[in-house]
């Protein structure tokens, strides 16, 4: 199995490296999206660097290069995963690289979001049989989740005969107005099945054949 690009950069962060100018470990980056030196590429998406100031190489370089070339730039120790030693790679101010190190939490936060997705889609297939709606709103209401397979999470909804599932589709905010517009049409087809009907004035379910809303007094 390819590994997921997420969990090769958690792997790569939990992996310990240090600088052998200052011994200090080194962070875990992602790298820029361009070459600063030879314009190569890095051949690696992860960098570990040196981001100590106060490193002897950085220290020493910014001085080398203010007095040989009299401009503003430094070195830092740079590694690529899976090499065994690292390279000076020369950097043009103090906060470059800064910023760029992988942020494990939010990594393993959207490696847990995706694990709840596919786990709901998993159930999608029995879930109207299971009468389980869960995995159907888990799908609708995850804005991050595969667009195909919230459709199909959709056509699953319009197969139930469950309000509860208003509140939660009525109270999320659907970033793609298409799959907010299907949402709405699997609810009417559910609504019509169930012989009921939404008040358009206050929004409450009541029976399709009454003629003035019980909740608001709205005439049909
Ligand atoms: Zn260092
Ligand atoms: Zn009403």
């Amino acid at each position: 199995m390819i590994e997921d690009r997420t969990e090769r950069c958690l792997r790569l962060a939990q992996e310990e490296h240090y600088c052998p100018h200052c011994q200090q470990r080194l962070s875990c980056c992602q790298a820029p999206p361009f070459h600063v030196g030879d314009g190569l590429g890095w051949g690696s998406d992860i960098l570990f660097i040196c981001l100590n100031d106060e490193c002897s190489l950085y220290v020493r370089s910014w001085q080398e290069f203010e007095d040989r070339y009299g401009h503003a730039a430094s070195c830092r120790y740079i590694l690529c995963p899976g090499n065994e030693k690292g390279e000076a790679m020369m950097v043009g101010g103090q906060q470059a690289f800064k910023g760029l190190e992988v942020n494990v939490e939010a990594l393993q936060q959207q490696n847990q979001r995706h694990a709840a997705e596919q786990e709901a889609a998993a159930k999608l297939a029995g879930c109207v049989e299971a009468g389980d709606l869960a995995p159907v709103i888990h799908l609708l209401t995850d804005e991050h989740a595969d667009l195909a397979t919230r459709k199909q999470a959709c056509e699953a909804l319009a197969r139930f005969q469950d309000l509860s599932c208003l509140d939660p589709l009525r109270n999320h905010k659907f970033r793609n107005p298409e799959l907010e517009q299907e949402v709405n049409l699997a609810i009417g087809t559910m609504l019509k099945k169930m012989y009921k009907k939404e008040c358009p004035n206050c929004a409450e379910i009541v029976k399709s054949q009454a003629p003035t809303c019980k909740h608001c007094g709205h005439s049909f």
